[in-house]
């Protein structure tokens, strides 16, 4: 709700509905509450069986794309506060009656003037609970193992309310959350969530199936993204959208699958270069790293003790983007960023193995902090956890040679540009669809040959890229590119200039900003009223 909402005006009936409910769940917290309505009767703040509580409610039709529903809960300002007219610190969710009475004084001593926030979440569409206090907020149940959460600003600040009854105490006051979204309002908030595959809708918003929400690690788990032995959750403390994938212990322990396991791991925090970070990575028994990762005992085949890691989401892949609406020179750049992640990984003396259009992932950047970038996407390559197939199913982006090798020789391919062929066949599926299972051999290889002519004929691949993709998809091993000099190309002029570009306006924009925090500062101090709130 935005600031024009905080008179607490309700909206009409055919305009908002109710989707959540915030009551008092004990004696000290009833008190409280039945003590404002009986002073300020609010009109969200309304009895209901044996308990009270404010009602949550979210505009029908988004007003548009600034509109946040952001729902402020506190104690509301003291009598200093309300005397200097800041009236806009009163919360949504105001929890003491005004000051003076014995009760609001006592609660004050747990409950702050703006204690916390309740948002759901730009990207995975989850209701988050946030504190803006050092004061301690206990979300009951809400941690890893199902252990109580506390939340407090710089340490953890944010939680995902996961249940369809969120129990959440400040000191001895316990409320609760409770998602009363009924069938016929189900397909209106389908709409504040969005399309990450196998996420949505958020189960949020269904109650039947959240009396016992399943975490592994700090992942609460959705749904099995189709055709993929993946799992897509999001993070219990940022409400980020995660993949979750597994994978054997004994695979995990190979040589080849650990060190791209801890490779991997390097890129959490590096995201422009190309490559999908691993998150975390734990074990069954929730250890990270996994318990048996440093025991020296043999691996027993016969375990099926998995390792699981987490990597952000992607909405879209090469193949399931569509690439209609999408400019040309927008391709470009994200064809770019997925061969900057390949060149980074021939660098580092590792190879992918098995490129296809589905390792090729599209981020879909949260719009405040991309309005200067170009494009709001950003692409990198997920890699390969296990080793290369050496009879692998037909797909254009398999090199003819795997095909013309004899079994014995095919050790003996050159891996980096195996990738190469791949990377540039997982190109195409930007600008054309090519035939299911098909192996590339010399007949279908001048088929290849002819689909690349229409399309730059048509002018749908231009050049130079058309160029680019030919020595890319050469016959032989040795007249394609290294991934270095594929990256030294013409094609990436411009997309080069415009990231300096972006960089520069970047650097100019945190400039700025530093100026204004410094001028802000008075703003910043009345913001923070309460001198023992550190
Ligand atoms: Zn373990």
């Amino acid at each position: 709700m935005s600031g024009d909402t905080l008179e607490a005006q309700p909206a009409p009936l055919s305009e908002a509905v109710t989707f959540a409910r915030f009551s008092a769940a004990n004696a000290a917290a009833i008190h409280l509450l039945d003590n404002i309505r009986s002073e300020l009767s609010p009109s969200s703040l309304k009895r209901h069986g044996n308990t009270i509580g404010y009602q949550l409610s979210i505009p029908l039709l988004p007003r548009n794309h600034d509109s946040k529903d952001v729902w402020r809960i506190g104690a509301g300002p003291s009598t200093a506060i309300v005397e200097r007219k800041l009236d806009h610190l009163k919360p949504d969710i105001l929890l003491c009656p005004p000051d003076g009475s014995l009760s609001a004084t006592l609660a004050r001593q747990f409950i702050k003037d703006l204690h916390a926030t309740i948002h759901f979440h730009a990207k995975s569409g989850v209701l988050m609970l946030k504190t803006t206090s050092s004061r301690p907020v206990t979300y009951e149940r809400g941690d890893m193992d199902h252990t109580d959460l506390e939340l407090a600003l710089r340490r953890i600040p944010s939680c995902v309310m996961r249940r369809s009854q969120n129990f959440i105490r400040f000191g001895d006051y316990r409320f609760v959350l409770e998602f009363i979204a009924q069938d016929q309002v189900e397909d209106r908030i389908k709409t504040h969530t969005s399309s990450y595959r196998g996420l949505y809708p958020s189960p949020a918003f269904n109650p039947a199936p959240m009396t016992h929400p399943k975490t592994s690690w700090n992942v609460w788990l959705h749904n099995k993204i189709p055709n993929t032995s993946i799992i897509s959750g999001v993070n219990i403390y940022t409400g980020e959208p995660v993949a979750v994938k597994q994978l054997q212990r004994k695979t995990a322990l190979l040589p080849y699958t650990s060190s791209r396991l801890q490779f991997a791991r390097q890129y959490d925090e590096k995201r422009d270069r190309g490559v999908l970070g691993i998150i975390d990575v734990w074990c069954e028994h929730n250890i990270s790293p996994p318990c048996f990762s440093n025991r020296l005992e043999k691996v027993n085949d016969d375990s099926f003790e998995r390792i699981f890691y987490s990597t952000p989401l992607a909405k879209n892949n090469f193949r399931d983007m569509s690439w209609v609406n999408i400019e040309f020179e927008k391709r470009l750049a994200l064809f770019y960023q997925t061969l900057l992640g390949l060149a980074e990984l021939h660098q580092k003396n590792i190879t992918h193995g098995d490129i296809l259009p589905e390792s090729l992932l599209i981020f879909t950047e949260h719009e405040s902090t991309t309005k200067a970038q170009f494009p709001p996407w950003r692409a990198v390559i997920s890699l390969n956890m296990r080793k290369r197939k050496e009879k692998p199913d037909p797909s254009v982006c398999v090199a003819p040679e795997v095909w013309s090798s004899r079994s014995e020789q095919n050790g003996d391919l050159d891996e980096a540009k195996l990738d190469i062929w791949a990377l540039a066949a997982s190109w195409l599926f930007a600008f054309t669809v090519p035939p299911k299972n098909m192996k590339i051999r010399k007949q279908s290889y001048g088929g290849l040959k002819m689909t690349l002519d229409t399309q730059s004929q048509k002018g749908l691949i231009k050049e130079p890229l058309v160029k680019l993709l030919r020595q890319m998809l050469a016959w032989e091993p040795r007249d394609r590119p290294s991934a270095a000099d594929a990256l030294a190309d013409e094609v990436w002029d411009s997309i080069r200039d415009k990231l300096q570009e972006d960089e520069d306006s970047r650097k100019r924009k945190r400039l700025d900003m530093m100026k204004s925090v410094d001028g802000g500062d008075k703003r910043v101090r009345i913001l923070s009223p309460d001198p023992d709130d550190d």
